[in-house]
């Protein structure tokens, strides 16, 4: 505990509030993605210089314990030396071809080694680029045109998975976005995420028309939400009974969940898989990959047209290798990260009952939320329960002890090989003080 410099003395943001103040000339909002923002939470976002295993220092010198991991890719903490290593080998032999290297072959190994649903796969740039990928490539295979996706799932920022949650799947979807078109939003379904129901309705009512099924297996994007006993499996079903291709969006729960994702997890195999974040290691990579027969489809092999002029770059693919192989070499770290977040997670709802807040906190292995709610969280509805200024004032009262958190309620946080109990325990005195703050 020696190392935690509590920043409540003398804490100051001032380069920080400086930059953000020139950002904010330049770029849209100040920042280059819009969840880094601090406009859910109030206050300024916090720039950062470095980063070291589970500790971030800010551009003011001020350090934080690190719960958010660049939203996921740092499994192994911040800067880990297996993953630096390959990097600093591979920039000696230039930082790109747009030609085949033996890397990306290696990769593609790999990846199916770890996730045996996948039987082919290609890489590109980030997780946006896998889930539109994917989509396209289900279509081409079906010849469908419609999607469905769940209310609060994200799959990256393309146009048909922007939809206002909440109109139902029997309705017509309507642009969450400005720029969306209507004609877009026509082709994407939802539906309540955990409820079967209101999916075998939406699925009957538009039979035949429906290439794919999206989803995140365990949901990180309205906070943590599992999936309810027998829900998977059941999607399965439907999907093989309608012919519609299963798409388990694991850009989030890939290498995190288990070495193969929530797809071994709860033992379903997906017809397509989509992967980001922890597959480059930090680096700009996506995947997405599935059953032969539908990846076949993809261009040069088939007619689904997608390309990258950077995709299987050979620095983001010595990063990803040198990550994912250490994962896949050391399978003990999942039990412990599971351990070490369960601690957080049941230390979490200890302090909330102590407080007498009847806060839900949901895990599944390194991932948790905590939901200001007293309801049980199983979809968006139920997450809308929460009380977004507690949480704002807690994240707050957080920030200032040193301890970084998803700036919005909606988030899920992650934790990496990096933690150890000493740190959980000064997560817990901070979150018992920060909840106290937030509720004084
Ligand atoms: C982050 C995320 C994406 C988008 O990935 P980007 O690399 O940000 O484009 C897609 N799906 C899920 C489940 C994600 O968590």
């Amino acid at each position: 505990m020696s190392n935690y410099a509590l920043p409540t003395t003398n804490y100051s943001l001032a380069t920080s509030d400086a930059l953000f103040t020139r950002a904010k000339h330049h770029i849209p909002g100040g920042v280059n993605s819009p969840v880094r923002a601090f406009r859910a939470v109030g206050g300024h976002p916090v720039f950062m210089q470095s980063a070291k295993g589970a500790w971030l220092t800010d551009v003011d010198g001020n350090r934080y314990l690190d719960f958010i991991n660049s939203w996921g890719p740092m499994i192994l903490g911040h800067a880990p030396e297996v993953v630096l290593q390959a990097v600093q080998a591979a920039i000696q032999n230039s930082l790109s071809f747009g030609a085949p290297t033996q890397r990306e072959v290696e990769m593609a190994e790999l990846i199916k080694q770890m996730v045996p649903s996948i039987e082919k796969v290609r890489l590109v740039n980030s997780g946006t680029e896998a889930t539109m990928s994917a989509i396209r490539v289900a279509r081409g295979y079906t010849g469908r045109s419609k999607i469905l996706k769940f209310e609060g799932c994200y799959h990256g920022h393309g146009d048909s998975f922007l939809i206002a949650a909440g109109s139902g799947a029997l309705t017509l979807g309507t642009p969450d976005s400005p720029g969306v078109t209507a004609g877009v939003a026509q082709d994407t379904l939802t539906v309540p995420y955990n409820n079967l129901p209101a999916l075998e309705q939406a699925l009957a009512a538009n039979e035949g028309q429906v290439a794919a099924l999206i989803l995140e297996p365990v949901v990180g994007n309205m906070g943590l939400v599992a999936p309810q006993e027998g829900y998977l499996p059941a999607l399965r079903d439907l999907c093989t009974r309608y012919g519609i291709v299963l798409i388990f969006d694991e850009v989030m729960t890939g290498f995190r969940l288990a070495r193969g994702g929530a797809q071994e997890l709860y033992g379903i195999r997906p017809d397509m898989t989509t992967l980001g974040k922890i597959i480059g290691g930090g680096m700009p990579v996506g995947a997405y990959g599935g059953r032969q027969d539908i990846m076949d489809n993809v261009a040069p092999a088939g007619k689904v047209y997608q390309a990258g002029t950077l995709s299987g770059n050979p620095i983001a693919t010595a990063a990803g290798i040198a990550q994912l192989t250490y994962l896949q070499q050391h399978p003990e770290l999942y039990d412990e990260l599971n351990r070490i977040t369960t601690r957080i997670a049941d230390g979490t709802r200890q302090i909330c009952q102590e407080l007498g807040l009847n806060y839900t906190v949901n895990q599944v292995g390194s991932m948790f939320s905590v939901f200001f709610t007293s309801q049980p969280v199983t979809d968006l509805e139920s997450a809308k329960t929460s009380d977004t200024e507690a949480f704002g004032r807690y994240f707050r009262a957080m920030l200032h002890r040193g301890i970084y958190l998803a700036p919005a309620q909606y988030e899920a946080l992650f934790v990496s090989t990096a933690m150890t109990d000493d740190l959980v325990d000064l997560y817990l005195t901070a979150c018992r003080e920060s909840m106290r703050e937030a509720h004084g």
